[in-house]
């Protein structure tokens, strides 16, 4: 999956059609660089009938001049297609999808497709342009995706020098570095809308200054791409109480990722991830985030809900751009959050189950061969409904399981969070009295217990939060133990019975 990625454009037009594929599926907002492309590649292998269908007409690709087609409907141009007879034609359709409604457009699309496979129709081809994946079942099967290569460093730091040579702008060279690392993963015109706005905010100076708002446009950006979430790190390694061997193994990792060159001099394998799976608001989420501060890098979240498309092969295309934002913004943490939503059912019957085994392999693969310095951290709050090929050995680098904390971790939690709201109060709470009374609390439960503490205390008109405030609400608080007993013995028996590390 990673290694198409980094070919350009034109090389995989002209691999693909060289070797005879009937449809290829540019997905890009980029109209203008995939034109650009097209026209290299018909130069390149000298095919001269160059149809262009717009969204509404038929006109001429090179010079977008309509052709005065008595039948301008997709339906007649594909009809049209089919009746003529001359080799090295080309036919760009952009942005189709709202004919996919029409079965008879999507029969003829199936019938073009057919013959160029059994080379009824010679040296032909159709290529799809569209800011977005959807495709009918019916001529899946027929379309290979391409996508747009990430820009190189290089070619970043082009495009901010070029824009701000263009619009005059002082651009500190020691910014340079900055933006380009923070701009990664976009492409050309985001980059560009983005210094804009920044240039405009500003005042015609691009610096440092600007790197806030670069980075929130970027994380609005990335956002609006659908599947892919930039989180903002609030946490380090000292908000997580407890799950002290999770936390020195993420630590060893780490030393790996920061000094990935030598290590990988010396013979260390490149990280995968981690999978993260147990009792819900014990700290899943904050280790994920804990961990992107913990190597210094962005947190990515992947979406799975939303992944998970209505047309066929739509979810494998989210998955495929996902990893290759998340390579091209790379070193970055990939957060797959509650993952068993979307393996859930993997192996079993139906269309529903047949593509997320196939969103499954392709993962996998992905997994198994990245090159890019992209750790996952996956977390799953039920390891059972996951399939088996997912935590075979040499899948992730290790299987995390957590439970509710022990005594000892819920002291750890219970400080963390008076100290974060009442750090003066800390000294004469006694912390183990409070641990001692709070078996089966998860750590979001001992959240709420002190949150709850501090705004009774103000309610009450006091002036500090002592033991006896939090004793209160701990007895006002029913513990997640007592309202799912049975299904975390149940789980946690499982994990210990296949020998999954614990957390703690
Ligand atoms: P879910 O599966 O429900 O998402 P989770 O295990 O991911 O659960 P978190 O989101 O990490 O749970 O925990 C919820 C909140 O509870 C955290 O934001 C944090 O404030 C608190 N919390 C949970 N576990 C811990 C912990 N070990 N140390 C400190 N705080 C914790």
């Amino acid at each position: 999956m990673g290694k198409q990625m980094k070919k350009s454009l034109e090389a995989q037009l002209t691999q693909y059609i060289e070797a005879g594929f009937p449809i290829l599926y540019i997905n890009t907002s980029e109209e203008e660089k995939a034109d650009a492309a097209i026209r290299q590649t018909a130069a390149k292998i000298r095919w001269s009938h160059l149809t262009e269908w717009n969204g509404s007409r038929m006109v001429n690709f090179n010079t977008k001049a309509p052709m005065g087609a008595s039948d301008d409907t997709l339906q007649g141009v594909l009809a049209l297609f089919l009746e003529e007879t001359a080799k090295g034609r080309l036919l760009i359709l952009k942005e189709p999808q709202a004919q996919w409604e029409n079965p008879e457009c999507v029969a003829l699309l199936r019938d073009v497709a057919l013959r160029i496979t059994t080379e009824r129709l010679k040296d032909c081809a159709v290529i799809i342009v569209s800011s977005s994946y959807e495709l009918p079942q019916e001529i899946e099967h027929y379309v290979t995706v391409l996508e747009n290569e990430a820009l190189t460093y290089e070619q970043i730091a082009n495009v901010i020098q070029a824009a701000a040579e263009e619009w005059e702008a002082k651009l500190e060279q020691d910014a340079l570095d900055e933006m380009v690392t923070a701009l990664k993963g976009l492409t050309e015109s985001e980059i560009q809308n983005i210094l804009r706005l920044a240039y405009h905010q500003y005042s015609g100076v691009l610096d440092r200054k600007a790197m806030t708002m670069i980075l929130e446009q970027k994380r609005q950006t990335i956002k609006k791409s659908g599947i892919l979430e930039m989180v903002e790190v609030n946490a380090g390694m000292n908000d997580v109480g407890g799950l002290a061997n999770l936390k020195k193994w993420l630590e060893r990792k780490a030393s790996i990722f920061k000094n990935l060159q030598a290590a990988q001099a010396f013979g260390v394998d490149m990280p995968k991830g981690v999978l993260i799976a147990g009792v819900p608001g014990c700290g899943k989420s904050l280790s994920a985030k804990a961990t992107a501060a913990l190597l210094n890098v962005p947190l990515l979240r992947l979406d799975m809900g939303r992944l998970l498309g209505k047309y066929v092969g739509e979810s494998e295309a989210n998955m495929r751009k996902a990893i290759s934002l998340a390579e091209a913004i790379s070193p970055c943490v990939l957060w797959i959050d509650e993952m068993e939503k979307a393996f859930a059912g993997v192996g079993g019957e139906g269309g529903g189950a047949e593509v997320t085994t196939r969103l499954l392999g392709s993962f996998l693969t992905w997994l198994q061969e990245k090159e890019a310095p992209v750790f996952v951290v996956a977390t799953a709050n039920d390891i059972l409904k996951l399939p088996s090929e997912l935590l075979r050995k040499g899948r992730f680098d290790e299987i995390f399981y957590v439970k509710l904390p022990n005594r000892q971790e819920r002291a750890a939690i219970l400080e963390i969070h008076v100290r974060k709201r009442r750090k003066q109060d800390l000294p004469q709470i006694n912390v183990p009295a409070l641990a001692a009374e709070t078996e089966g609390y998860s750590g979001a439960d001992l959240e709420g217990v002190v949150k709850d503490s501090i705004e009774a205390a103000f309610a009450a008109g006091k002036d500090h939060v002592g033991t006896e405030d939090i004793k209160r609400a701990i007895r006002e608080t029913q513990p997640l133990s007592e309202i799912m007993k049975e299904s975390l013995d149940k789980m946690q028996g499982e994990y210990e019975k296949r020998k999954y590390k614990s957390a703690s």
